[in-house]
């Protein structure tokens, strides 16, 4: 099956010329497709009837919107999303006073095993198609008829692990003709697979990478997140400092601050110690307790405290803000509730 949704415009084209058709119908439908966000061929009122009898082959990949949760703090919205074959992912509408983002899933559950965090607690489903990840952004532009200006792929999944997906998803994401997304407004988050750092840094993107550090030093990384025992945090910020080269990209290291574990004086100066002269911020996150697991977060103070002794060596921090916390607290929970409750009513 070919899904129309996840070809670029020249694809498009090709396949209009395979079938017989000129090739502008291409740049009509990819733009039904990507920018009035059509799930039916039905909807493209200048395609005619018998190219819109020729597309039956081609089904148009589209979410269905299963449940929302609204912030009554912030109005954070957490979406819950079936796809076609019955997996359920999960993305989020942050409203910040400078724009709308949306934080969308790269993959239906993970395979990564961070310790901290629930998406990957049921292991991989699937990875999720360009279309799929784009119709996170679509379906959510479209139910609230506002804008969204910035993407972050910081939903369940890790991107790396479906790259070839990821690429395409980006081309369809900020090339003419669909949402066009500045490169700058989207943001990718990794747990930081070495290869793919270095493959990723030859496409010369000019969006912003995030790699989820949230330890100092190997041993206490390979406790959080089984991927540092595959590559050493050396590799993984020999890999930073080539994509930076590179791309002339600031990387932003994100770091999850868990009571006990990394959030001492001595964790703060380590980290400042391996960070030094890499052009960089880090963002600092309060855990978000997960039922299944046991990590307590830091204190206010204990984060406030970790910021400054970062800062006084030079090194520049934000404190994440929380959004929506009164709809629930971390990643992959939604789903996770959606799919105990669907296997209790079997
Ligand atoms: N796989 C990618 C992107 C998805 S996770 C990655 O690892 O970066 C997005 C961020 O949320 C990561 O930094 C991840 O470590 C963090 N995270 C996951 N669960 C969390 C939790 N319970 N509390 C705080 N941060 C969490």
């Amino acid at each position: 099956m070919t899904d129309i949704k996840s070809m670029t415009l020249e694809e498009l084209k090709e396949l209009m010329e395979s079938i017989g058709e000129k090739a502008f119908r291409a740049k009509q439908i990819y733009g039904w497709l990507h920018q009035h966000f059509a799930v039916s061929y039905d909807e493209m009122a200048n395609i005619p009837k018998s190219l819109k009898k020729k597309l039956e082959d081609y089904p148009i990949t589209a979410l269905e919107m299963l449940d929302v949760q609204i912030s009554k703090i912030d109005g954070t919205r957490k979406y819950l999303f079936r796809l076609n074959d019955g997996n359920t992912i999960e993305s989020v509408l942050m409203r910040y006073r400078h724009g709308n983002s949306v934080c969308i899933s790269s993959q239906a559950g993970c395979r990564m095993g961070c310790r901290f965090c629930a998406s990957t607690i049921g292991g991989l489903a699937r990875n999720l198609l360009p279309s799929e990840m784009l119709d996170q952004i679509y379906r959510i532009q479209e139910s609230t008829g506002e804008r969204i200006s910035n993407v972050v792929v910081m939903g369940s999944g890790e991107p790396l692990d479906n790259y070839d997906n990821l690429l395409r998803f980006i081309r369809l994401l900020t090339e003419e003709g669909g949402l066009h997304l500045s490169q700058r407004n989207l943001t990718v988050s990794t747990c930081g697979l070495v290869p793919q750092l270095y493959d990723l840094a030859e496409e010369k993107l000019q969006m912003t990478l995030a790699v989820s550090l949230h330890a100092s030093n190997d041993e206490k990384r390979r406790e959080l997140m089984p991927i540092a025992k595959k590559y050493s945090i050396d590799e993984l910020l020999k890999a930073c400092r080539n994509y930076f080269e590179k791309t002339g990209r600031r990387i932003t290291f994100e770091y999850s601050l868990v009571a006990g574990v990394n959030d001492s004086r001595e964790d703060a100066l380590e980290l400042a110690g391996l960070l030094k002269g890499l052009n960089c911020h880090v963002n600092l996150i309060p855990v978000n307790p997960v039922r299944e697991r046991s990590f307590v977060r830091s204190t206010r103070e204990a984060v406030e405290n970790f910021k400054i002794n970062l800062e006084k060596c030079g090194i520049n921090g934000t404190i994440r803000r929380e959004m929506g916390s009164d709809i629930d607290g971390a990643c992959g929970q939604l789903r996770k509730r959606y799919m105990e409750k669907t296997e209790s009513e079997k």
